[in-house]
């Protein structure tokens, strides 16, 4: 069988991307997204915090920050079109004490340069009228981040590749991958053998061993670790609640997010790790993670902390490094034919449909 584009991973971004190629083209044989798991997403799509983030953080002018706001805007009137449940919850991020001002006002000062839509500075007072069991000084309101149903989503995007004609296909692990004459030859795992005019890498946690494949050596992955534990005590949380970010910025910080239930989690926390597959979330975090939702919400019992589920992020930012890496997406100058995405982690949820044309249009071309 012969493609004419193949996207190894359907995680969010590779089935975005296969939408977008799909909606393009369209004809039979024209898109094939593989996968080596019985579903989509069973990766670092459903191990998230489901947030639709605003964009505040990012170097300006990088693919992080150029493709969330762009992203969150396609997502929101996306879920709209789709009647896929979400909710623009806002998020308020908070300085507990004078110390955090500095910090505050620099987060502050970024998403003014990034250009973010409907950033304010509250008061305590302010703040209290919004969440009245916090610990404020002063805080950030952004009204533009949101949750939604990951899932949902999807499955939404696994549909549109198969209404365009594209074909998505399960248990389908690539194990090798060759440079031929009209593009590249693919081996399964099962023995089963095919072509593709161009592949597309979005294999998430695997992505750099499946460049490898072609002996691709672009970028090393640090997998970076994030525990979550839930609340199963009583709250009146209505919004997100975010300390000042780490300084590195590995992370944005232990914070508050309510799933579409209203359930309340904290996490993620960051832990460089060197599995990829080990998801346990450590009972003896508790603690730590009481201490830190502490800080920000009053009423919260170490009892009612329970350990919930742990993604892992696809760093190329080692633990020792002070520069934040952007998404790494690009067609390898010595392979023609092959883009690679690598280090996709967050915004990568958000960013998911402005990635997929950036894909098309910017990288491949098509219009
Ligand atoms: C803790 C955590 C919290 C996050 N929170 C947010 C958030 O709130 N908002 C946000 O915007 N982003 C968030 N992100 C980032 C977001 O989840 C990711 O950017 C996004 O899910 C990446 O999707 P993906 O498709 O690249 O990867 P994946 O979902 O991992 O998909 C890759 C797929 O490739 C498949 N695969 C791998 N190797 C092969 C092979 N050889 N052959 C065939 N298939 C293969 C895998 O099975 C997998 O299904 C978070 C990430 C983490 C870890």
């Amino acid at each position: 069988m012969h493609f004419k584009y193949t996207v190894i991973g359907a995680g969010v971004v590779g089935l975005a991307i296969a939408r977008a190629l799909s909606m393009r083209c369209g004809e039979d044989n024209d898109v094939l997204v593989v996968e080596k798991e019985k579903t989509f997403g069973t990766g670092i799509s459903s191990r998230n915090s489901e947030v639709i983030h605003a964009g505040i953080y990012y170097v300006t002018g990088s693919l992080k920050h150029r493709l969330c706001l762009q992203g969150r805007r396609l997502l929101y009137d996306y879920c709209r079109q789709k009647s896929i449940l979400f909710n623009k919850c806002g998020k308020l991020i908070v300085a507990t004490g004078s110390e955090e001002i500095q910090a505050l006002e620099g987060v502050y000062k970024q998403a003014r340069a990034n250009v973010v839509e409907h950033v304010t500075c509250l008061t305590a007072e302010e703040t209290l009228q919004l969440e009245p069991d916090i610990q404020v000084f002063a805080a950030l309101y952004s009204k533009e981040t949101g949750i939604l149903d990951t899932h949902a989503f999807m499955q939404s995007l696994e549909s549109d590749v198969q209404q365009h004609n594209g074909t998505v296909v399960y248990h389908s692990e690539v194990i090798g991958l060759k440079r031929t004459a009209g593009g590249f030859a693919l081996r399964m795992h099962d023995g089963t053998e095919m072509t593709s005019t161009t592949v597309i890498n979005s294999a998430g946690l695997h992505a750099t061993a499946v460049a490898a494949m072609l002996g691709i050596h672009a970028e090393t992955m640090y997998p970076c670790k994030g525990n979550y534990f839930y609340y199963n005590g009583p709250h009146r949380c209505q919004h997100l609640i975010y300390p000042v970010p780490e300084k590195k910025l590995t992370g944005l910080g232990v914070h508050t997010t309510l799933d579409l239930g209203g359930r309340l989690k904290f996490g993620p926390d960051t832990e460089y790790v060197d599995a990829t597959d080990d998801f346990q979330v450590p009972e003896n975090k508790t603690e730590a993670f009481y201490q830190s939702a502490k800080k920000i919400l009053n009423n919260i019992e170490l009892q009612h902390l329970l350990p919930d589920m742990a993604g892992i992020r696809p760093k190329l930012q080692r633990p020792e490094d002070k520069q934040i890496r952007d998404f790494y997406i690009q067609e390898e100058p010595t392979v023609s034919g092959f883009v690679n995405l690598l280090g996709i982690e967050s915004p990568g949820l958000t960013s998911a449909l402005a990635i997929g044309d950036y894909v098309c249009k910017d990288i491949l071309k098509l219009k």
